[in-house]
């Protein structure tokens, strides 16, 4: 039987301190095993020494092959860019500042060729801050319950996955790109192991509390209409509110109660109007920046260099 043949589809930004202690870890594990394998980097517009450090370890490693991107497109698409151009039966996405430990491949293996097309990793305990352990149960807890995607919970960046796998994924073109929604809208047939996780080789981590928070929302955006569905119900409720309000009036002019004067009241009720139709009118225009940015039908990602690779693809 010809032996197997793997990809490690690895984003690469700023990554300068950690590119060659990964190279090195990943080599020690996967010459021990039963593949041949290849890296596909794909620098995200990095402006450090990260393509320099890469291209000189190409020159004497033929399985290092390397996509440059023309800026910094932002992971979703830096890791779409890597599912493209790898070629391998399997493909590993991993990040590579080490916080999922390369002694954990073999098991993956071993689980995919159990049949499965998609195993993701799931981290046994996540070596983080208390803040960002809480952002991650609150983001992915209320993504699951409004999106109905059930993304498996303490899911880990390392996965591995099928080349047809791969194909199906490929074949979302959107550009407001979510990519664990994405898999799990592949679906096929997946599992889970659990693993490790560490704390970072070196560097800093480019998702700060910020940038997290607009991948929640852009999760939520992109992958549900619940936003659309709130507006419509207290649209309604405010609607039921005025008519009851009307009604109360119309009973106090009958039986001569004594009537509401003043126009603190109608004041403050024109400002919480006009408040919520604007909030609404905001939502509404948060999905139309999306249709917009959708029909431009651009490219997912613009290269501007290939290392080691053939460019025939995309
Ligand atoms: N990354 C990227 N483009 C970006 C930001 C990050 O390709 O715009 C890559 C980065 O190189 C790293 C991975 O995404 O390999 C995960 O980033 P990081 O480790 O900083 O995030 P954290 O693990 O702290 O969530
Ligand atoms: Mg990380």
């Amino acid at each position: 039987m010809t032996k197997k043949t793997l990809s490690l589809a690895v984003p690469v930004y700023y990554e300068q301190e950690v590119i060659l202690q990964f190279l090195k870890e990943t080599k020690e594990v996967l010459d021990s095993l039963d593949v041949d394998y290849e890296y596909i980097f794909v620098d995200d517009g990095s402006k450090d020494n990260t393509v320099q450090i890469l291209t000189e370890a190409s020159k004497t490693n033929e399985r290092i092959k390397i996509v440059v991107l023309s800026y910094n497109h932002g992971k979703a698409f830096a890791a779409t860019a890597a599912f493209t151009y790898a070629s391998g039966d399997y493909i590993l996405y991993m990040d590579p500042d080490l916080q999922d430990p390369p002694k954990e491949i073999p098991r993956f293996l071993e689980t995919i060729e159990k049949g499965y097309d998609l195993v993701w990793g799931i981290r046994k305990e996540k070596k983080d801050s208390f803040i960002n352990r809480l952002y991650s149960k609150i983001f992915w807890g209320t993504l699951n319950k409004y999106t109905g995607l059930e993304i498996p919970k303490g899911i880990a960046v390392m996965r591995m996955f099928t080349k047809s796998f791969a194909q199906n994924l490929l074949a979302y073109k959107e550009t407001n790109r979510f990519v664990e929604g994405l898999f799990m809208k592949v679906g096929m047939n997946y599992t889970t192991i659990e693993i490790d996780q560490r704390e970072r080789f070196a560097g800093t981590t480019k998702f700060n509390f910020k940038k997290k928070m607009q991948l929640a929302f852009d999760a939520i955006f992109d992958f549900s209409e619940l936003p659309l569905k709130f507006a419509v119900r207290l649209g309604f409720l405010f609607i039921l509110g005025g008519i009851f309000s009307l009604i109360l009036l119309a009973i106090e002019k009958i039986f001569f109660i004594e009537y509401q004067t003043g126009w603190t009241s109608t004041i403050s009720l024109i400002i919480i109007g006009i408040g919520l139709q604007l909030f609404f009118l905001g939502i509404v225009s948060l999905y139309i920046g999306r249709i917009y940015r959708e029909s431009k039908n651009r490219p997912l990602f613009s290269v501007k260099e290939y290392i080691n690779i053939h460019k025939d693809k995309q």
